[in-house]
């Protein structure tokens, strides 16, 4: 599967909110596909995902959700893999991959312009339980 990097993130706080029905039904099947597999081999991108892949937003391969946001959003994911000492394509195992992700990822000084700008992260589980 291939993942957005900062949806390592995202994905771990979501609740059911979403930018519509058809995205938050598919993004809840997807989370289940994870959850239930350990195994599930992840290579960490820093472009349109199986997420985005759901979202009214993700236009010719590019997130449009404003006029810049394909290059914001890009730049949110490699500073979550410079975070994580990973690169651009490095493929991981579910199973180890979150774990670590809580281990780099403690405080809100963890996520200083990672999350600042998300318009989710009050609703986010994972946001709001950083010290
Ligand atoms: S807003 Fe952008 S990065 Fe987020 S899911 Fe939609 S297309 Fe992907």
């Amino acid at each position: 599967m291939r993942l957005r990097a900062h949806h390592l993130l995202c994905l771990q706080g979501f609740q059911g909110y979403g930018y519509n029905p058809n995205f938050t039904n598919n993004l809840t099947k997807l989370i289940q596909e994870i959850n239930s597999t350990p195994q599930l081999e992840i290579e960490l991108i820093d472009e349109g995902d199986a997420v985005c892949f759901f979202c009214p937003y993700h236009k010719e391969s590019l997130c449009q959700k404003t006029a810049d946001s394909s290059r914001k959003v890009k730049d949110i994911d490699l500073k979550v893999l410079n975070k994580l000492g990973l690169s651009k394509g490095a493929r991981v195992k579910q199973e180890d991959i979150f774990c670590f992700v809580n281990k780099k990822f403690r405080y809100i000084s963890d996520v200083k312009d990672i999350c600042t700008d998300c318009e989710w992260k009050e609703k986010c589980l994972w946001f709001i339980k950083l010290k």
